[in-house]
Parts: C-alpha cells; sequence; structure tokens
C-alpha cells in the first residue's frame, strides 16, 4: 500500500486540505492503520500547538523572561555626538509640578520627569543609583521606536549606554555629574537630547 506523505497529514489535521482532496484522504484513513495512527499523534500535536498560542502566558512569567533575557545589543553604537539632536520639551516634574488632586505619590522619593518630542513621550526617573525610563508614542499612537539606543552623556563623555527592550523600556547605571544628557537614538542619524537637570534639582537642595 502507498502512503501520504507525513506533511499532507500534518495538513490535514490543521484543516488544511481542500474538500476535493479530503475524501481520498478519509478513505485512504479507513483502509491504513499506519496512516490514521500517524493523524491520531499529528492532530495532538497540532491540538497542543492551538491552546499554547491561544491561551495568554501569566504576567508573573513574561516578566520574569523580561528579566532574565537581556535586550540584544547592537552591534555598533551610535557617534552620539554626531548624531543631529531633536530637541525635547520638559512636561512634567515630580519635582517641579504639583501631583494632580487626589492623586498619591507612586514614587515617593524618586525623581520622575516626563520629556515630549515630536511624537514621543520619554519617561524618565532615578531609583537609586539607575535611571529608568521609557519612550512610548502617544499622539498620534503608533509603534513607538521599537528597540533602540540610549546614551546618557556629560559634557562629550558617554557615561553609559544600553538597549531598550521591545516595550521601549531602558535601563542605565546613573551618577549624577554635571552637564548630563541622555540622548535616545530614534534613527541612524538622529536622537532626542534630554538635559537631566530637572532630576538632578534635588541633590543640589533646591527641592
Ligand atoms: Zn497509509
Amino acid at each position: 500500500m502507498s502512503h501520504y506523505d507525513i506533511s499532507r497529514w500534518v495538513d490535514y489535521a490543521r484543516n488544511l486540505v481542500p474538500e476535493v482532496q479530503r475524501t481520498p484522504m478519509e478513505a485512504h484513513l479507513n483502509a491504513c492503520a499506519d496512516c490514521s495512527s500517524a493523524l491520531a499523534w499529528l492532530s495532538k500535536v497540532v491540538a497542543a500547538g492551538a491552546a499554547a498560542r491561544l491561551s495568554e502566558p501569566p504576567v508573573e512569567l513574561v516578566e520574569a523572561a523580561r528579566s532574565v533575557f537581556p535586550a540584544p545589543v547592537p552591534v555598533e553604537w551610535p557617534v552620539w555626538a554626531e548624531l543631529k539632536r531633536r530637541a525635547a520639551e520638559l512636561t512634567y516634574s515630580s519635582l517641579r509640578d504639583p501631583l494632580p488632586a487626589g492623586t498619591r505619590t507612586a514614587h515617593a522619593g524618586f525623581a520622575q520627569v516626563v520629556y515630549r518630542s515630536g511624537p514621543y513621550r520619554v519617561d524618565l526617573r532615578v531609583e537609586g543609583s539607575a535611571l529608568v525610563g521609557q519612550v512610548s508614542q502617544e499622539e498620534p499612537a503608533g509603534p513607538g521606536l521599537g528597540v533602540f539606543a540610549v546614551g546618557l552623556l556629560a559634557g562629550k563623555k558617554v557615561m553609559a549606554q544600553a538597549v531598550s527592550n521591545e516595550f521601549g523600556e531602558f535601563c542605565l547605571e546613573y551618577a549624577s555629574r554635571s552637564n548630563m544628557r541622555l540622548v535616545v537614538a530614534i534613527s541612524k542619524k538622529s536622537c532626542i537630547e534630554l538635559p537631566l537637570t530637572p532630576l538632578q534639582l534635588r541633590e543640589r537642595g533646591v527641592n
């Protein structure tokens, strides 16, 4: 007896076989124990795969996976000094602006700022010796920047650089210096430049 190729049974199990071809395959199944058992096994595999695709993984698991797998490092870091700078506007500072009435301080003790540049919103906060941030795209709502590089500059010196994860989040080793800026590479030729002075006011006692 000649048999159908295994790939045909995979298609059959996935309901990808046209009706005209399905009828002779069913006839073969009735007569062939080998193909019947192969299809039974393939159907289980296909069903398991479909179940895995449908169910959302638990949030804790995703968080854990994100912290275990570091973001990929680009082959070449941008030459920050050569990128065209795009200015950003400071739209919120936890040190400058009072919280809206009724809002609880979500990050008491952390200096927090929000910048806007074109369609991008950049959230930054200092947590201990880390500068934590996220770039998102709000207006118009968009996919954001994907994975991008960020640099921490003091004068012309690159103090630290990092790559964001796919959610636009990044974390940099941070030690306060004068004239610090965060630069966010938004393309191969341009970057958003964010002065960190608003985050440093507290350290200088200007709170
Ligand atoms: Zn067969």
